[in-house]
């Protein structure tokens, strides 16, 4: 039995259903203060406000007044507009592929748009922290691949209930796929850079 958390559309927490335990998941995305209310999304959240609202009135008959959805027409409208960059951003197999100068900018600009919109769930950090660690490896930095390639096992976990090998990666970046590939002109700098302080 868990206590039912508040729900928000800037949650400090992140769920996922675990079939194998058959039990949900409560995971936090912040550190969270002492007595805080905890809260995780309802709804898909990178949706616009709109469509969160109808989803919400629709099947919990619930009003959100959280401070994404009760800002004003303009703002409403930019935070729409950023969390249709996020859902793109999380739809594209950034784990995978090659690494390319415009995706690593792509990369770079969906972390700062997760930090505005105080996005801090594994499905956007996950991808941009796989994407970070292959970075790493191909510039044939073993300690940054390693820190990037462990949170993004951490958050494979979260996501999927499995580390996606990323486990293995962080103990031994040498021997991992893609070490020392290269990529100066990359831009790989700056997704690392963007991740640095990520909340994870
Ligand atoms: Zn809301």
């Amino acid at each position: 039995l868990i206590a039912v958390p508040h729900r928000r559309c800037r949650p400090n927490a992140y769920w996922r259903w675990d079939l194998a335990s058959f039990s949900v998941h409560i995971y936090a995305a912040r550190p969270i203060a002492a007595g805080e209310q905890l809260s995780i999304h309802y709804v898909p959240l990178l949706q616009s406000a709109a469509a969160r609202q109808d989803q919400l009135l629709d099947r919990y008959i619930f009003r959100c007044t959280c401070s994404a959805c009760a800002a004003s027409r303009a703002t409403r409208a930019v935070s729409d507009a950023r969390r249709a960059s996020l859902r793109a951003f999380v739809d594209t197999p950034w784990a995978v592929g090659p690494l390319r100068a415009d995706a690593s900018a792509a990369v770079a600009r969906a972390m700062r748009d997760a930090r505005i919109e105080e996005h801090f769930f594994a499905d956007v950090w996950s991808p941009a922290l796989c994407y970070a660690a292959r970075a790493a490896l191909a510039l044939g930095d073993a300690p940054t691949a390693a820190r990037c390639a462990r949170r993004a096992a951490k958050l494979a976990r979260v996501v999927t209930g499995v580390d996606g090998g990323w486990a293995r990666v962080a103990d031994a970046p040498e021997r991992a796929v893609g070490w020392r590939a290269g990529g100066s002109g990359l831009r790989l700098e700056e997704v690392i850079e963007a991740v640095g302080d990520a909340p994870f």
